[in-house]
């Protein structure tokens, strides 16, 4: 054993282990449990009992028999939503209900108005997913019933220890806001907040990479930022900014002026609000994102020249990154993961400046895991909190 598993060697046969091989479906029973985990089956057995009385996993009924008395089964309860999730972005959110394997029961878009400050935003968010877990016959019709809890993902930094929004770019009244007090006060559930680009790499890790130690995942919208999985887990650093690469220098001639007050972050020249300020600048009348991304898949040269731009400034933060932290993946996600030119320049530029060791087996993805991401990551973190209560 290389002294890069321990830590993952440490968890083995935890409680949120045992559940993960449950709902993936890797065990069915006591005993598998027990061979995957190498643990005794007495303490296997205390392990699922706790699980059990916790109403996270339940017996169905009985297996198959070898001779002798048949075994039950083992399953995590789907089919009740009893986890909620927002994903807020800077003009939409994804709120849903996710059962206690992580899966999807209910997802809704709303559109957002982040300008109008947390009290209104969070106040309509939270009431949302109540009208969702109220809707679900078999979560009792009561947030306090059946709901294990809420995770939140805000589109600026958050200092995990407090949930408190620390200087968010283009979120005015959000500085400083206590996201976890604001809702303690409404709802009598944990809740759990953390930054939208951790939620997207927890939920594209637990859903497609979980094979997989260490991962890179950059979210790139509006705003840019990434999130870290290392030793199979979710790397927040000392407050909660590891992997905020948002304000890193890259080269830019003229450099733009950045929300932080500095010039030529990472934000101000591929993110998609910078690709917006630039083609105005350009004098393009366009006024979204959305309205930037149909210039590049029209084939516009002004559009796409800015794209590769982006897509080289991308690559030469992550190219850093990979030759500083060597992941097995780098996968990118968000509404500009889908703009080829931009792509095709971060690739290329992460293969010339990455040393060829870094690169030898590294995959560059796009995040495959959909719409419903941040959510499935929100969701994770609950369940994680939960059975860690357990
Ligand atoms: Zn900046």
């Amino acid at each position: 054993m290389t002294i890069d598993e321990a830590p993952r060697d440490v968890l083995r046969g935890g409680p949120r282990e045992l559940l993960r091989w449950v709902a993936t479906g890797a065990a069915v029973s006591r005993a598998d449990l027990s061979r995957l985990s190498g643990l005794s089956p007495s303490t296997v057995s205390q392990r699922v009992e706790a699980l059990i009385n916790q109403g996270l996993l339940e017996e169905t009924g009985a297996g198959r028999s070898r001779g002798g008395r048949r075994p039950r089964q083992l399953a995590v309860p789907t089919g009740g939503a009893v986890v909620g999730a927002i994903d807020l972005g800077a003009h939409h959110a994804r709120v849903g209900t996710l059962d206690l394997s992580g899966r999807v029961v209910q997802a809704r878009t709303l559109p957002v108005r982040i300008e109008d400050g947390p009290e209104a935003v969070l106040g309509a968010l939270l009431a949302e997913v109540t009208t969702l877990v109220g809707g679900d016959p078999a979560a009792g019709g009561s947030v306090s019933g059946a709901l294990r809890g809420i995770g939140i993902g805000i589109p600026g930094p958050v200092q995990h220890a407090t949930g408190r929004i620390v200087s968010p770019s283009r979120m005015p009244g959000w500085n400083g806001f206590d996201v976890a007090a604001f809702c303690a006060g409404r709802v009598d559930v944990p809740v759990i907040v953390d930054n939208d680009a951790n939620l997207m790499a927890l939920g594209a890790h637990r859903t497609t990479h979980s094979e997989l130690d260490h991962a890179i995942y950059i979210k790139a919208g509006t705003g840019i930022g990434s999130g870290v999985i290392s030793s199979g887990r979710l790397h927040r650093g000392a407050q909660g900014s590891a992997g905020d690469i948002s304000h890193c220098r890259v080269v830019a001639d003229p450099a733009p002026p950045c929300t932080c007050g500095n010039a030529g972050c990472l934000e101000a020249v591929a993110s998609g609000a910078a690709l917006v300020t630039a083609l105005r600048g350009q004098g393009v009348p366009v006024s979204d994102l959305t309205g930037v991304i149909r210039l590049i898949d029209d084939g516009d040269r002004q559009a796409t020249a800015l794209a590769r731009q982006a897509g080289r400034a991308v690559g030469e933060i992550l190219a850093v990154v990979v030759n500083f932290f060597n992941p097995q993946v780098v996968a990118i996600g968000g509404r500009l993961a889908d703009c080829e030119p931009l792509l095709a320049s971060m690739r290329a530029t992460l293969y010339e400046r990455c040393l060829p060791l870094a690169t030898q087996t590294l995959l560059i993805e796009r995040v495959a895991a959909g719409q419903d991401v941040g959510i499935t990551g929100a969701a994770h973190l609950v369940i994680d909190h939960v059975v860690a209560a357990a």
